[in-house]
């Protein structure tokens, strides 16, 4: 196990959602200051006043949240391989695809909600 980063204790539980080092259960901010008890922050993110990393280091940390969302999503946006549209004008194309579209995107807003809040917090479970 590797030691804490911020007083060498060698019981480094813990890693920083924010830097991602890893720190003792002593050197982390208490939950009722992060506001959250599923984020762990350490005592030096929080003297920094860190309290937000990049939307793509929250990607990079739910690979596969956002593998299944991602997946979801391009079923929704994507459906041509999976309906049989041979034979049809381009315009009714469209018809059928507008919609679509549409729902796809109305789909993306809660996840894009999700990725804002998680920028401060770590989801549940991480
Ligand atoms: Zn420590
Ligand atoms: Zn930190």
């Amino acid at each position: 196990m590797a030691s804490c980063a911020i007083c060498g204790s060698r019981f480094a539980e813990k890693r920083c959602y924010f830097c991602q080092r890893h720190v003792c259960t002593s050197c982390i901010t208490p939950d009722d200051v992060t506001g959250s008890p599923t984020t762990v922050k350490c005592l030096d993110c929080q003297r920094k006043g860190i309290n937000k990393i990049s939307l793509l280091a929250v990607a990079k940390r739910n690979k596969f949240i956002f593998g299944i969302i991602a997946g979801f999503w391009v079923f929704a946006v994507f459906p041509l391989p999976f309906l049989d549209l041979t034979g049809y004008e381009a315009e009714v194309l469209a018809t059928i695809l507008q919609p679509v579209l549409i729902a796809a995107a109305v789909m993306s807003i809660p996840f894009i909600f999700m990725m804002l809040a998680w920028q401060k917090r770590a989801p549940k479970g991480y």
